[in-house]
């Protein structure tokens, strides 16, 4: 039977409780495809320096770096915050990242049907099929570009730099455009062009990608314009590629039109098949060890990894499928309303297996 090794990093918060009814769900879904997973747990955040005294110790990068893929619950919290700069828990996670060579960040922005309601958007501009894949450069850009502070006529000055390398731009372009022709074939490049010149080069680079993508129908868009136009009309896009910071920004945008943060995904991948998966929230202390946090966006995490580093698109599926259904009836305390029926986060992940 096929075998996949997992390595399990619940972190700190809600982490291990989120983490929990992921691996249930795992395993259910593993049961019902005809795999097997084996889990090697590690520590990251704010455990990791309670036990190791550092956010990311050897032994974890070592276990990630033999694992097929890494599931991440969330770190931090106000125990740790009083640790130096580089020692924070969220310091271990931009480490990790580092380390793994995790260059590609996708993160879906998709709304279930019956979650419209929590919805910032009105349901007619959401529309019927709001399903959307932003692709961010993670490891590149002015956040990893050389900045500093100097002094001009007498003033304090200080600058960051945006550069981008002609193979770090191809390498994301082409996890974009293999994305969509896995979907809905449709891919829309942002950038600035019309200011600078790294936007420029980004932009050849996608031009020149896209012919060896003739099904692949490209647009480019201005980043401001963008910005409008996911909330205008979300419905127009199906993958979308960007830089670093633009990126950052606009995930965060996208992501409010589902309509709560313990919903959304994401997925960090490397040049090789593995990955890193992740919900997209933190590890909100203010609700930890109380059994509310919704664990589906850890769940949908799973689904991503299934579905983009396991290679099982049909389990992946099966997921997606259970908590469309589970949704409908069944609601953790952040997404409750009035006519459905509240329950915890064990609960959740219950209804999620016996749903599968
Ligand atoms: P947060 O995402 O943890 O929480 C924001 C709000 O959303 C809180 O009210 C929280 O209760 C709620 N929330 C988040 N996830 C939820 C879930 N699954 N179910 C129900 N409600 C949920 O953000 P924050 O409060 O700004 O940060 C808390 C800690 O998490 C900080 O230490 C921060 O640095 C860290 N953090 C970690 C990550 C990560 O691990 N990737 C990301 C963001 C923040």
């Amino acid at each position: 039977m096929k075998t996949y090794k997992i390595a399990l990093l619940k972190g700190d918060g809600i982490g291990p409780e989120i983490v929990e009814q992921a691996v249930k769900v795992f395993d259910k879904t593993a049961e019902k495809f005809g795999f097997k997973v084996e889990y090697d747990p590690a520590d990251i955040g704010g455990i990791a320096i309670d036990n190791y005294g550092e956010p990311l110790p050897q032994i974890t990068i070592d276990k990630c770096k033999a694992a097929d893929s890494v599931l991440l619950g969330a770190v931090g919290g106000p125990k740790w915050d009083t640790q130096p700069a580089g020692n924070r828990p969220e310091s271990g996670l931009l480490k990790i990242r580092s380390s793994l060579g995790l260059f590609a960040n996708l993160r879906p922005a998709v709304i279930f049907e019956p979650l419209k309601k929590a919805s910032p958007i009105k349901d007619e501009i959401i529309g019927d099929n709001l399903d959307i894949m932003i692709v961010r450069e993670l490891t590149g850009g002015i956040y990893f570009g050389q900045r500093g502070r100097t002094e001009e006529n007498g003033i304090p000055c200080a600058y960051d730099t945006e550069k981008y390398s002609v193979n770090e731009i191809e390498r994301i372009v082409k996890v974009a455009f293999d994305m969509a022709m896995k979907r809905n074939k449709k891919l829309t490049s942002v950038d600035k062009a019309n200011v600078l010149e790294s936007s420029r080069l980004w932009r050849e680079t996608v031009n020149r990608i896209a012919k060896e993508y003739p099904e692949v129908e490209v647009n480019h868009l201005y980043v401001d314009n963008c910005a409008m136009q996911l909330v205008r009309n979300p419905g127009q896009f199906d993958v979308i590629v960007t830089s670093n910071i633009f990126g950052d920004i606009l995930s965060d945008e996208a992501s409010m039109i589902s309509g709560s943060i313990g919903m959304l995904a994401s997925a960090s991948l490397s040049s090789g098949k593995s990955g890193l998966y992740e919900p997209i929230h933190g590890s909100a202390p203010d609700i930890a060890g109380q059994n509310k946090a919704n664990p589906l966006a850890t769940i949908l995490s799973v689904a991503m990894m299934l579905k983009y580093s396991l290679d099982e698109p049909e389990a992946a599926q099966a997921i997606e499928n259970a908590v469309g259904k589970a949704l409908e009836t069944y609601r953790t305390p952040d997404i409750y309303e009035e006519g459905k029926i509240k329950v915890t986060c064990t609960e959740m992940g219950d209804k999620v297996c016996s749903l599968l």
